[in-house]
């Protein structure tokens, strides 16, 4: 279908001005308008005709109308109502496009998304970025890939190896689920209003299995939450922090092989499994 691109800055001002819309701060209102960055979101996220897309905060329908363009099946959801009546308009004549009214964190995903795979692809409202990741990926959906406009901090955190200031709890749960990477920065000029931030969009491949071999992800996770809570402790001490006493940390820092001098953040993903496994087993002692 042939319609006005939205990602214009002229077409998108055209479009606030004709609603009488002010973009909101607080819910991280911030529309592209540089078609070549849609373009190539659409293109990091291998939408092929017939894919099934959730998008996250359409917006006035910018994204969402390369995704359409581009044959896929998207279901996008919106908090904002006033937004909800615009994207009848301006995505009107788009067959493969739901819009549903509603909060991302408050969906129940897997009901509007009943295929057996699907894409999640965004402009996250940079408010809530790292809880929308989290949420979808600890529920364990059917999704093949992500590819999401976050701000470029948060990207270098999630992409982020062990040792560096960037390294924490968000790395490696984004690396445990996924395989990211950066796809491309974008600047602040490809937005109205332009943020205060630079941006990058991330792609992260859904993993089948996790990269290591854990006891339990619950274990895991609440070690890698102690390690990180105090990231300027070695471990030995962020652990007493977490309920244990000296002398259990010391040991199962020595069952996984792991010095008790050690700071969090310098753990790979393999050496926090090691650790959770230890302290696993030493719970069923
Ligand atoms: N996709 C559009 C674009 O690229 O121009 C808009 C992106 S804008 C950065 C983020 C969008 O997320 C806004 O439309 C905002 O209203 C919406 N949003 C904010 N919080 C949300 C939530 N909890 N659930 C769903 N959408 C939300």
């Amino acid at each position: 279908m042939l319609k006005p691109r939205i990602a214009k800055r002229e077409v998108t001002l055209h479009i606030l001005r004709a609603f009488g819309l002010h973009t909101s701060k607080r819910l991280g209102q911030n529309f592209l308008v540089d078609e070549t960055v849609v373009d190539r979101i659409v293109a990091a996220a291998g939408v092929t005709p017939g894919d099934a897309v959730l998008e996250i905060g359409p917006g006035i329908g910018t994204l969402t109308q390369g995704l359409a363009e581009a044959g896929a099946k998207v279901v996008a959801v919106e908090l904002d109502r006033r937004l909800v009546e615009v994207l009848a308009d301006t995505l009107a004549g788009y067959d493969n496009v739901r819009v549903v009214h509603g909060d991302i964190l408050k969906t129940d995903i897997s009901r509007e998304m009943a295929t057996a795979s699907f894409k999640v692809v965004a402009n996250l409202p940079y408010y809530i970025t790292t809880p929308i990741l989290m949420a979808i990926l600890e529920q364990r959906l059917p999704v093949s890939v992500l590819v999401t406009m976050v701000q470029k901090e948060v990207a270098e955190r999630m992409v982020a190896a062990p040792g560096g200031k960037d390294y924490g709890a968000l790395s490696v749960a984004v690396q445990y689920y996924t395989a990211p990477e950066i796809a491309f920065h974008v600047p602040p000029q490809a937005f109205i209003p332009a943020p205060a931030v630079d941006s990058a969009v991330i792609r992260c491949v859904v993993r089948r299995e996790p990269p290591v071999a854990v006891m339990n992800e619950a274990t895991f996770f609440r070690v890698v939450k102690a390690a990180f809570a105090q990231r300027r402790k070695t471990l030995a001490n962020a652990f007493k922090g977490a309920g244990l006493v000296a002398a259990e940390a010391a040991a199962i820092l020595a069952a996984a092989g792991v010095d008790s001098g050690r700071r969090g953040e310098t753990l790979s993903l393999a050496e926090f499994a090691a650790v959770a496994n230890a302290w696993e087993e030493n719970k069923a002692q």
